[in-house]
């Protein structure tokens, strides 16, 4: 059991490119922690640098009590599942699984015990003669992670494992390997693209763009509470709508772009004063908004625009609008009814509407203008 501390690190290619930029993350033991961000981000980059296939260009990497980087990456005991599973195509699925173990010169009969073990837990352990050409993708990744889990690493890297398989069979593993985590509890640092995925799978989140932290937290946390319209925009589907406004100091009021004007919730103004803050972008959530043709309850926020689209997804529809330039999204039960001229009002509660700075993307709250980690 060992904690991974990253410490302002750096990473820059010889192209130029910077991957990762001032990089400070405490990640402690055994602790599941899902790293998100858009392709490009440098989520690669960091278990690359974990693993020890890359080299920081400043800044340190400890596991535990020991320097990462300067650690020869054979001697790591740090175990990566990829998306594109890497197995070994000329050797059967035992062989696969104990090579890693036969290279570390471990008995023959432990390696025997070990590997059938293992390949019952993932049940794979019918496969165990077969050649990776001829398993289906699911089971080629278990395959990938029983690979991994036979080593009993300190550290298990997982580099968007997910991303080659069928919804269906994403749902499975995803479960698996939440499963293999509250079983072993080794430390383990899972990156994906996937919003959805990051939610479900991680204990702790670090949002990433570009190279930088915009957010760590729980799952909940930043969803409820997203420290920037980046993180708003990106955990969620659909989307958080934005919506440009400016605050009237004199009245105390937001104006919404489109023309709407509300009295800021009594919370809220003191937050924006403080800020200082006159060019807003205000965040609301798809499951936040409600049909509301009879009007507006007290301390709602009444919005009425045309029905452009309904998504019935069975569980849930999906009513997108538009109110002038803006579109909006909204999810419910049931579609917002349209009146026969096409348009449609939504409700909104104003204090489930969030508040950032247009300028800085930064989120105002009453807790004050939250800093970007
Ligand atoms: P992600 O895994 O989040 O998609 P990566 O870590 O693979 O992102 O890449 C981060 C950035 O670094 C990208 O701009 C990518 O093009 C660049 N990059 C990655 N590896 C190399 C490399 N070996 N040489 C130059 N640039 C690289
Ligand atoms: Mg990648």
């Amino acid at each position: 059991m060992a904690d991974i501390r990253f410490d302002k690190v750096r990473k820059v290619f010889d192209n130029g490119v910077v991957a990762l930029e001032e990089f400070s993350l405490d990640i402690p033991s055994p602790r599941l922690v899902v790293l998100v961000g858009p392709s490009g981000c440098g989520k690669t980059t960091l278990l690359r640098l974990i693993a020890g296939l890359e080299r920081p260009t400043s800044g340190s990497i400890m596991l535990g009590e020991r320097r990462l980087d300067t650690t020869d990456p054979r001697t790591r005991d740090v175990a990566m599942v990829f998306q594109n599973y890497a197995l070994y195509p000329h050797m059967t699925v035992r062989e696969n699984l104990s090579f890693g173990l036969h290279i570390r010169k471990m008995a023959k009969d432990l390696i025997r015990t070990r590997v059938d073990e293992v390949s019952r837990s993932l049940e794979i352990h019918d496969l165990l003669e077969r050649r990776p050409a001829q398993l289906s993708g699911g089971q080629r990744q278990r395959v990938a992670l029983g690979r991994a889990v036979v080593r009993e690493p300190s550290v298990f890297l997982f580099d968007e494992p997910l991303s080659n398989l069928d919804a269906r069979l994403r749902d499975e593993m995803r479960f698996l390997i939440k499963q293999l985590y509250e079983r072993l509890r080794t430390t383990t640092v899972y990156v994906t693209h996937d919003q959805v995925e990051a939610m479900t799978i991680g204990e702790l989140l670090v949002v990433l763009r570009a190279g930088r932290i915009h957010q760590v937290g729980s799952p909940t946390d930043c969803y409820r509470k997203p420290c920037d319209t980046f993180v708003a925009s990106f955990l969620g589907s659909p989307p958080m709508n934005l919506m440009h406004a400016t605050y009237d100091l004199a009245t105390r009021s937001v104006l919404l772009d489109s023309g709407v004007r509300f009295p800021a919730p009594a919370t809220m103004s003191a937050a924006l004063e403080r800020a200082g803050e006159e060019a807003l972008t205000l965040g609301v959530r798809p499951e936040d908004m409600r049909p509301a043709e009879s009007g507006a309850l007290s301390g709602e926020l009444l919005l009425r625009g045309r029905v452009i689209l309904r998504e019935i997804l069975g569980h849930e529809t999906l009513t997108h609008l538009r109110l002038g330039e803006q579109k909006i999204i909204t999810r419910g039960a049931e579609a917002v009814p349209a009146k026969s001229d096409g348009t449609a009002a939504i409700a909104v509660e104003t204090g489930k509407i969030h508040f950032f700075s247009r300028t800085s993307g930064v989120r105002i709250d009453e807790e004050g203008a939250g800093a970007l980690a």
